[in-house]
C-alpha cells in the first residue's frame, strides 16, 4: 500500500515511499530533491508499476506572486501506465491543481452513458472518466486524512514539552478533519471552499465515521446480489463537538465491491472496523473509500492499519499505554522541532526513513521502530522486509536514541 519514487544517483536508484501528492508537495525533503533534479532527464520514476518504467518530469511552475514553484508529472510518452492506487494514476492536472493543493470538485459527479443511444466507444470512454474520477477521489480522501493525521500528531506534541512523544487521539484526529474541511486554523492553508459548497449545491452529503462490519462476511452474505442491487449499511459517525450519531445509508453492490479492493491483502480482506468518507444524494452512496483502521473510542487510541496483525499490535500497544505512531504520509514529523527529536545529545538531524515504517514506539528517550512480521510464506514481502531490516539497522547505528524492533 506504499508508493515509491525513484531518484537516479550516480547509476543507483534511491527509494523513497511517499502516499499523497501533498507528501511530495509539502515536504522539505522532496521539494529540495526536485529543485537539485530539475532539468535532468529520465533521472526520476515512479515504482508503481513492476513491469514498466514509468519516467517522471518536473515542472517548474510560477505563482501568482511571481515565485517559482517544482512539481512532477508523468513524462507524457509514460502516461498510463501507473497502477490504480498511484496517485499519479490518472495523469492528474486535470483534477488537480498542484500549487494549492485543490482537488477539482468534479471527481464528485459521474457521467452519465446512454446505453440505447450512445456508440459501445462512447460508452467506453464515458466508463473510462468515471474510473479516473472514482480513483481521484480516492487520493483526495487519503490526502485529507494523512494531513488530519500529521496536524494532530503535530498540534499535540507541540503542546507538549515532554521529551516522549503521545499518540494522536481518535477524538483530536477527527475534529481535524473538520477543521480542514472549514479551512479554519489550520498551518496549511487549504481552500476547500470550492469542492465543499459544491457538495451543498449539488444536494450531496459529505459523510465520514466507522464502518463496523467485516468485508470477508459482508461480501459472501451478497454475494447472489445483482450489481445495482442496494445494500443496507450504517456509519457511526460524529458531530463537529463530537457527539456519536448512526447515520443510515445505501450503496450498490458494486460500488462496495469496488472500493473494497483497496482493503484486500493476498487474496483475504483486512477485518473491519473501516474508516469511511462517503459522498451520498438521497442516503446512496455514489463516492466511497475505506481503509482499515484500529479504534478504541473508550481509550480514544486510533490509527490506520494494512493488516489484521497490525490492528492487534497498535491494541497491545494502547492496553499497555505504550505512546506510538503509525506512519501514514511521510509529513508525519513536519513541525516537530529538531530539538524534540534529538536525544542523549546526538547532535544528527532528524532522521529520514526511505520505507515507511509499520510503527514507531516512544518509549523514554528511544524511539523503537517496529515492523510487524507478517507473510513470511511470501517472497515479496520477505524480500521488502529484508530491505527495510537493513535500512532501519543502518539508521540505528547512526542514530543512538533509534533501536529497532521485529514483533
Ligand atoms: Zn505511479
Amino acid at each position: 500500500m506504499n508508493n515509491y519514487l525513484l531518484f537516479c544517483n550516480n547509476e543507483n536508484w534511491e527509494q523513497v515511499y511517499f502516499n499523497t501528492k501533498s507528501d511530495i508537495i509539502n515536504n522539505g525533503f522532496f521539494k529540495k530533491k526536485l529543485e537539485s533534479f530539475y532539468g535532468k532527464r529520465n533521472h526520476i520514476r515512479c515504482a508503481c508499476n513492476e513491469k514498466n518504467h514509468i519516467y517522471m518530469n518536473i515542472r517548474k511552475n510560477k505563482k501568482k506572486d511571481g515565485t517559482f514553484f517544482f512539481s512532477l508529472g508523468t513524462n507524457p510518452n509514460y502516461a498510463n501506465l501507473h497502477s490504480n492506487d498511484c496517485p499519479f494514476f490518472n495523469n492528474s492536472d486535470e483534477y488537480y491543481d498542484e500549487e494549492n493543493n485543490i482537488f477539482n470538485s468534479i471527481i464528485l459527479d459521474e457521467v452519465k452513458t446512454n446505453k440505447t443511444s450512445s456508440s459501445p466507444t462512447d460508452i467506453n470512454k464515458i466508463d473510462e472518466v468515471n474510473k479516473k474520477r472514482r480513483f481521484t477521489f480516492r487520493h483526495f480522501c487519503k490526502d485529507i486524512l494523512a494531513n488530519a493525521y500529521k496536524y494532530s500528531f503535530n498540534s499535540i506534541n507541540l503542546k507538549n514539552d515532554r521529551r516522549n512523544f503521545c499518540t494522536p487521539t481518535f477524538s483530536d484526529f477527527y475534529k481535524k478533519i473538520y477543521k480542514i474541511l472549514l479551512d479554519t486554523d489550520i498551518r496549511n492553508k487549504r481552500k476547500m471552499e470550492t469542492i465543499i459548497s459544491n457538495i451543498k449545491s449539488k444536494g450531496y452529503n459529505l459523510k465520514y465515521g466507522i464502518l463496523n462490519n467485516n468485508l470477508n462476511e459482508l461480501l459472501t452474505n451478497i454475494n447472489s446480489k445483482k450489481n445495482n442491487e442496494l445494500i443496507n449499511l450504517g456509519l457511526n459517525s460524529f458531530t463537529k463537538d463530537f457527539d456519536q450519531y448512526y447515520y443510515n445509508f445505501n450503496i450498490t453492490k458494486k460500488h462496495l465491491v469496488d472500493a473494497a479492493q483497496i482493503c484486500k491483502i493476498f487474496n483475504n480482506y483486512i477485518s473491519g472496523p473501516y474508516f469511511v468518507f462517503m459522498i451520498t444524494k438521497n442516503k446512496i452512496a455514489h463516492r466511497f473509500y475505506l481503509l482499515p483502521v484500529y479504534v478504541d473510542l473508550i481509550k480514544d487510541s486510533f490509527c490506520f492499519v494494512d493488516s489484521d496483525r497490525e490492528r492487534e499490535y497498535a491494541e497491545y500497544l494502547t492496553k499497555n499505554s505504550i505512546s506510538f505512531l503509525k506512519p501514514f504520509g511521510n509529513d508525519e514529523f513536519k513541525y516537530i522541532k529538531r530539538e524534540k527529536i534529538i536525544l542523549n545529545n546526538s547532535t544528527a538531524a532528524k532522521p529520514r526513513f526511505y520505507t515507511r515504517p509499520d510503527f514507531l514506539e516512544f518509549d523514554n528517550d528511544k524511539i523503537k521502530i517496529v515492523e510487524v512480521l507478517g507473510f513470511m510464506d511470501n517472497k515479496e514481502y520477505v524480500d521488502h522486509l529484508s530491505k527495510k531490516r537493513e535500512e532501519y539497522e543502518k539508521l540505528c547505528k547512526i542514530y543512538n536514541f533509534l533501536e529497532y524492533k521485529e514483533v
